[in-house]
C-alpha cells in the first residue's frame, strides 16, 4: 500500500485568484499601481493604520527599501536577532550596514529585548525586531529603547500579518514594517511583500525609491509638472497580475487565519501531555499577543532527537522542516556582521526546533501527523 505524502506546506487558494487576474487582463493595465494594487494598499492601510502601504516584489524588497529610507551608510550598525531569515540582515548589508546579532528569548524565540541596549554603539542606526512565527516581540520596551537612543525601528513582520501586540497590528508599531506574501506565508501571491510606512516623514521618499528614484507618483497626482530622476531607487513594485492574485487572498484573510488557528490549536492540545511528561516544549504565546497561526513548532531535547524525529516522520510520509542556521554562524554572517554576546539560546534552540505541516486543508490529515509525532520519539 502506498500512503500519500503530507507536504510541509501547500499554498491555499481561495478560488477567486484567476477571476481577478482575468479582470486585470481585461482592464489592460498590467504594470504596477493599477486598480488591484490600490485595493491591496487600501486594505493594508485600513487593517494596520499605516500612513502608507506599498506592495513590493517581496518582503526582502520591502526591507531593502527600509534600509534606504533609514539612510544606512557603510559601517552603520543594525541590531537584530541571529535567529532569522537571511533577508533581515542582507537588506542592510547591501547598503554597507553591519548586522549586530543579539540573542533571543527562550519563550518566544524573539529578540531578547533586555540585551538590546548593551549592543548599542555610536554607530547604531536601527533595531530590527523579527516577529517569529507571527508572535510579537516585546515592542513597548523596544520602542522605548529606540526613542531614548534616537534609533529607528524596522519590524520584520514577514510572518506577522493579522497578528497583534497589545491590540496593535504587527508591522504598524515601528517606523517601518515589512510583510511577506511568499507562498509559504499565510496570505500569499507566490512572491510578494509590502512596506508599511508608519512615520509620515518617510512616505514621499518611499514612493520615489519604489519607482526607480523618480517622482512619478507626484506627477500622476498632478503635484509636479514633469517626472524626473530625484533620488536613488529601484523597481520595487509588482505588476497587477500579482496584485490581483493577492487581492483574492486579502478578501479572505480572516477566514484563512481562523482556519489556520483551528489547526494550530488542535496541535497544541494534542501535545500538551507530551510536554507535561517532559518530552518536548510547545510554543509559548505571551498574554498581550494575538497570533496568526503562521507556524506550529516543537522544541525537542537535542539535535539527535530532532534528526531522529524528522527521519521517523519522513518514513511515515510526513514532511517536517527545521530552520534557521543562526546568521552569526553562517559564512556571510561572520563576514558582514558581528555577534554581541554568546548567543547561546539561539545556538541551542535552533538545533532543537522542528516545524510541523500547517496549511489550510490539512484538517483531514492532521490526525495522521499527530499520531506519527506522538510516536516519533
Ligand atoms: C519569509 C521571510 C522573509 C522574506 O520574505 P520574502 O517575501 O520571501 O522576501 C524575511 N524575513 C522573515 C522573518 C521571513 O520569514
Amino acid at each position: 500500500m502506498t500512503i500519500n505524502n503530507i507536504p510541509f506546506n501547500k499554498p491555499y487558494m481561495t478560488g477567486r485568484e484567476l477571476w481577478y487576474i482575468a479582470q486585470a487582463h481585461t482592464n489592460g493595465h498590467l504594470s504596477g499601481d493599477g486598480m488591484f494594487t490600490k485595493k491591496c494598499h487600501e486594505w493594508l492601510e485600513a487593517k494596520t493604520g499605516a500612513k502608507k502601504a506599498l506592495l513590493t516584489h517581496s518582503c526582502t524588497a520591502a526591507l531593502e527599501m527600509a534600509a534606504i529610507l533609514a539612510d544606512i551608510q557603510p559601517g552603520d550598525e543594525v541590531i537584530m536577532p541571529s535567529y532569522t531569515f537571511v533577508s533581515t540582515a542582507n537588506a542592510f548589508v547591501l547598503r554597507g550596514g553591519v548586522p549586530v546579532f543579539v540573542d533571543i528569548r527562550p519563550d518566544t524565540l524573539n529578540i531578547d529585548e533586555t540585551l538590546i541596549e548593551a549592543a548599542i554603539t555610536s554607530r547604531t542606526k536601527a533595531i530590527v525586531p523579527v516577529h517569529y512565527a507571527g508572535v510579537a516581540c516585546e515592542m513597548d520596551t523596544i520602542m522605548d529603547i529606540a526613542l531614548r537612543h534616537n534609533l529607528l525601528v524596522i519590524e520584520d513582520a514577514a510572518q506577522g500579518i493579522m497578528s497583534t501586540y497589545k491590540g496593535k497590528p504587527l508591522g504598524s508599531i515601528g517606523h517601518l514594517g515589512a510583510y511577506s506574501f511568499h507562498e509559504t506565508k499565510n496570505i500569499i501571491s507566490g512572491e510578494g511583500g509590502a512596506l508599511l510606512v508608519n512615520d509620515e516623514r518617510f512616505v514621499e521618499r518611499a514612493e520615489m525609491i519604489r519607482e526607480k528614484g523618480t517622482n512619478r507618483g507626484q506627477f500622476f497626482r498632478g503635484q509636479v509638472d514633469k517626472y524626473t530622476w530625484v533620488d536613488i531607487g529601484s523597481s520595487y513594485l509588482p505588476g497587477e497580475v500579482i496584485a490581483a492574485f493577492l487581492w483574492a487572498q486579502m478578501e479572505e484573510a480572516e477566514q484563512i487565519t481562523s482556519k489556520r488557528l483551528a489547526i494550530w490549536h488542535q496541535y497544541h492540545e494534542s501535545f500538551e501531555s507530551l510536554e507535561a511528561s517532559g518530552m518536548l516544549r510547545r510554543p509559548i504565546i505571551p498574554e498581550d499577543c494575538i497570533q496568526n497561526a503562521h507556524m506550529y513548532y516543537l522544541l525537542l531535547d537535542s539535535l539527535e532527537k530532532r534528526t531522529a524525529f524528522i527521519n521517523d516522520l519522513k518514513e511515515k510520509g510526513i514532511n517536517t522542516v527545521f530552520h534557521y542556521v543562526p546568521l552569526h554562524s553562517a559564512p556571510a554572517g561572520m563576514k558582514f556582521g558581528r555577534a554581541n554576546g554568546d548567543l547561546s539560546i539561539t545556538s541551542q534552540l535552533s538545533e532543537r526546533l522542528v516545524r510541523l505541516p500547517l496549511w489550510v486543508g490539512l484538517d483531514t490529515d492532521i490526525d495522521r501527523v499527530i499520531d506519527a509525532a506522538q510516536t516519533g520519539f
